[in-house]
C-alpha cells in the first residue's frame, strides 16, 4: 500500500511505532496534508521558512527510491506517502539527529524512536518551528526542560481522533489546520508514572509517561505484561543513512561496535546493559544520500512494573473488541 502525492516519497508509521495506517487513513493524512500546505502558503509566501525543516522529513527522497522495494520486501505493510516536492534534499541528513541532544537517534522500539510528518504535531516548546517530527532518544525526552509540553502536545496527538490546531502564520495571523490524531480517546488508569488510553474501535492501547515519552501497547503485550513477562520491541528491518561512509568491517559488527562508531554509545549504554539487544547487519551501500545501513535491531521495552499491574486487574473483565464493531 503506497500514497503517492506530487511524487515526493518518505516515511513510514513503524519509525514512529504506531499501527500502519489503512487506505482510508492514508487518505485522511493526505488530505490533512494537503490542507496544512495550503494553509501554511496562505500564511507566508515561503512555507519551507515558516513551517521549518521540521514540517518534511527526508526518510527517503529520490535518494531512496531504489530502496523503496526493498524496505516493501522487509516489511509487509510499510506504507509510504508522499507530500509536496520542495526541500528534497535539506533535510535527509537531519532524519536520525535527535530531535533534542542533536546526535544520531539509532531507532529501538522504546529507546530512540521517531514520528513522521504526515502527523502534524504543533512544537509548542520550539521557538523555531510550528511543528515536530523526526527522531528523539526516549531518555532525552525524559530530561528536557520542556518536556511538559512535549507531553502535551503526544497527548494531544494520540488521544484525539480529528482536531483543529491553530498555527500562527508570519503574517501574525492565527491558522487553523485539521489534523488526524491516533484516536486512543478514553482513558483508563493514572498510574505513579504515567497514564493509560484506550482507543474504543482496537484492542490497544498507549501508556503515555508523566515524563513525556509514550509506548503503543497491543492485546498480546498487554497479556504478557499481566502475566509479568518482560515484551521485546518491534525488530522488523529498517534502512538507515550513516553521517559518514563505516568501513567494510561494519558487515560483522556488532551492536558496541555500532554505537562507537556513530559516537552514541553512551546513550544507549542502558539498552546494552538490560535489555538484551539483539542486532543485525543485513546489508549496506552507498547511494546519493551516503552509506545506507539495513539491519535489524529489537530490544526488551523498558516499560514500567505498574503497567502490567494495572493490566493484571483490568484485563480479566475486559472484553475484546471485534472489527466488525469498529
Ligand atoms: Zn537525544
Amino acid at each position: 500500500m503506497s500514497k503517492e502525492i506530487a511524487g515526493r516519497t518518505f516515511s513510514t508509521p513503524e519509525e514512529a511505532g504506531v499501527e500502519p495506517p489503512t487506505a482510508q487513513e492514508l487518505e485522511e493524512y493526505g488530505k490533512t496534508f494537503r490542507e496544512a500546505r495550503q494553509k501554511l502558503r496562505a500564511a507566508s509566501p515561503d512555507p519551507e521558512v515558516l513551517a521549518s525543516s521540521k514540517f518534511h522529513d527526508e526518510i527517503s527522497g529520490t535518494e531512496l527510491d531504489p530502496r523503496r522495494g526493498v524496505w516493501a520486501g522487509i516489511s509487509g505493510h510499510r506504507s509510504v506517502i508522499s507530500v509536496g516536492e520542495s526541500g528534497r534534499q535539506r533535510m535527509f541528513h537531519e532524519r536520525n539527529v535527535c530531535h533534542f541532544c542533536g546526535r544520531f537517534a539509532l531507532e529501538a522500539e522504546g529507546w530512540a524512536e521517531s514520528i513522521p510528518p504526515y502527523h502534524p504535531i504543533l512544537a509548542t516548546w520550539d521557538d523555531d518551528a510550528n511543528f515536530f517530527n523526526g527522531s528523539f532518544h526516549v531518555g532525552c525526552v525524559r530530561a528536557f526542560e520542556r518536556r511538559g509540553e512535549f507531553r502535551q502536545a503526544m497527548v494531544d496527538w494520540l488521544t484525539a481522533t480529528n482536531r483543529l490546531i491553530t498555527v500562527h502564520g508570519e503574517d501574525g495571523q492565527p491558522h487553523e489546520i485539521s489534523s488526524t490524531g491516533l484516536g486512543y480517546t478514553e482513558k483508563i488508569a493514572e498510574l505513579s508514572d504515567g497514564e493509560i488510553y484506550e482507543d474504543p474501535r482496537f484492542n490497544r492501547w498507549v501508556f503515555i509517561e508523566e515524563a513525556g515519552p509514550y509506548h503503543f501497547l497491543e492485546l498480546d503485550a498487554a497479556e504478557a505484561l499481566s502475566a509479568g513477562d518482560r515484551i521485546r520491541g518491534d525488530g522488523g528491518g529498517t534502512s538507515v543513512v550513516l553521517p559518514t561512509e563505516p568501513d567494510a568491517g561494519i558487515e560483522s559488527w556488532n551492536l558496541p561496535g555500532l554505537l562507537n562508531f556513530l559516537a552514541v554509545r553512551d546513550l544507549y549504554q542502558g539498552l546494552l546493559d538490560d535489555l538484551e539487544p539483539k542486532y543485525e547487519f543485513w546489508e549496506g551501500g552507498v547511494g546519493r544520500a551516503g552509506y545506507i545501513l539495513t539491519y535489524s535491531l529489537s530490544a526488551i521495552r523498558p516499560l514500567p512494573s505498574s503497567i502490567g499491574d494495572f493490566f493484571a486487574r483490568y484485563l480479566p473483565n475486559y472484553t475484546s473488541k471485534r472489527l466488525e464493531d469498529a
